[in-house]
């Protein structure tokens, strides 16, 4: 049976074992080669030497070259000189396939390549070690997301992505043919989560993409990205905020402590916060007014995020936004209606997720969709379900690529993304 190269202890010293993968480098050395054999898990050394495997397997294995697949079958021999105190005398080795050579990229990393040429050639890009670990990372950060809404009660659903015009936020859509009226693709599953809290179903999940027809190439925005979503109903924004605050400390405790290795090849030491400090967006002004000036109402500029970033560093939610830069489904608050109850969490400079508690009263809804210069009628099946019997509800979307970036320590979103789409790039 295969294992992974990661398996290979020197306490199976004398053991006949079975491992698959790529070459990621040979050498030979007259009647000797040195053969590393790489897997998801790792690498391990092969020692050939000519008169213990005889001329023949000597000869298939010298004609191996970069990135060939084969499977192995040899003995496992301790020792203290060789990588991980084990290396591997093969017995037996199959060809499985030849890579063409000059290859484009270099998985073996010593020849280095530009983002664009590593991009082009994902697959292979994907074989680096390292590249590997960005992705091992996101996987067990989304494990541990879907495991904190399990233990929660949050149900997982799907919403469409094929949407007509709803347009709730200032980013663009992209449009479709659909047959024969228009389209769009979905940039937040936010209606229909909203919808579903009429339905009873009470506390939802979704991790889907969101598509967003981003006008500038940033090192934050992709064009299509993943979407983590909840909506709870008889929730409010402090509730809503609470579950985020398990989910980020939770993923952060789970890569910690299942990702060491993974943490160590990218040289990242992970901060896991015991409790996510709350500031309103009043404090935030006050923070930083020494450095950038923000007229109370306005958004924070890319100017103000670094500015507090520097001061909050970490993770940080503001609270208490001005309600008018913010959604027409943003819950004003009673006492002071020109603030909301809507949330950003932050790192350091880098927005994460926005959520707030929504307007679950018709009328209100109505009202703020007309005072955002919006039209009732393109929202009219939304509207429907506010009429028989909404409960109160909150609600957030994180972004998957962006909290990959934070657990990496990546600087560019693209990094985090099997397969990256901005202005320039559609392909592979
Ligand atoms: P930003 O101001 O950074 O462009 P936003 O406020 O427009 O983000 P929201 O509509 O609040 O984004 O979406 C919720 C979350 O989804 C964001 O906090 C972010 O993590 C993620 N997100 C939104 N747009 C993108 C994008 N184009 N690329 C990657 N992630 C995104
Ligand atoms: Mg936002």
């Amino acid at each position: 049976m295969r294992i992974y190269t990661s398996e290979v202890k020197p306490e199976m010293d004398g053991e006949v074992v079975e491992l698959a993968g790529w070459v990621h480098s040979i050498r030979a050395l007259g009647k000797l080669i040195f053969v590393i054999l790489r897997d998801r898990e790792g690498t391990i050394q092969i020692v050939a030497p000519k008169q213990k495997v005889g001329e023949e397997l000597f000869k298939k294995i010298k004609s191996l070259g970069q990135e060939d697949v084969i499977k192995v079958k040899g003995k496992v021999i301790a020792n203290e000189k060789a990588p991980g105190g084990v290396e591997i005398l093969p017995l037996e080795v199959e060809i499985l396939n030849r890579a063409v050579r000059p290859l484009p990229l270099d998985p073996a990393e010593k020849v280095p390549s530009e983002l664009d040429t590593r991009l082009d050639n994902r697959y292979l890009d994907l074989r680096k070690p390292k590249i590997q670990a960005i992705f091992k990372i996101r996987h067990e950060m989304l494990k541990s997301v879907r495991n904190t809404f399990y233990n929660e009660g949050f149900i997982e659903v799907n919403t469409p992505k094929l949407v007509v015009s709803c347009t709730e936020v200032g980013t663009e859509l992209f449009p479709i043919s659909y047959f024969d009226k228009e389209a769009f693709l979905g940039q937040s599953p936010q209606l229909y989560k909203q919808m579903l809290m009429a339905t009873g179903l009470d506390r939802v999940f979704e991790i889907g993409p969101i598509f967003r027809a981003e006008e500038h190439n940033t090192r934050r925005h992709l064009n299509e990205a993943i979407s983590i979503d909840i909506e709870m109903a008889f929730s409010d924004d402090k509730d809503a905020m609470d579950i985020l605050e398990k989910v980020i400390i939770n993923a952060c405790k789970d890569v910690y402590e299942n990702r060491e290795k993974e943490l160590n090849l990218l040289g990242v030491k992970i901060e896991v916060p015991e409790k996510i400090e709350r500031i309103t967006y009043d404090e935030a002004l006050e923070l930083i007014k020494n450095k950038v000036s923000i007229e109370w109402g306005e958004d924070l500029s890319r100017e103000a995020e670094k500015a507090l970033g520097e001061v909050m560093g970490g993770y940080y939610f503001i609270t208490e936004w001005p309600t008018e830069i913010r959604p027409f489904y943003t819950m004003p608050k009673e006492d002071e209606p020109e603030k909301c109850k809507a949330f950003d969490l932050m790192y350091k400079d880098l927005e994460l997720s926005s959520g707030a508690q929504r307007i679950h009263q018709y009328d209100l809804l109505v009202e703020n969709i007309k005072k955002k210069g919006l039209s009732p009628e393109g929202f009219k099946y939304y509207l429907e379900a506010f009429k028989y019997g909404m409960p109160p509800h909150a609600g957030w979307g994180l972004g998957a690529d962006r909290f990959t970036m934070v657990l990496t320590g990546m600087q560019n979103i693209r990094e985090c993304v099997l397969f990256p789409r901005d202005r320039q790039r559609l392909t592979p």
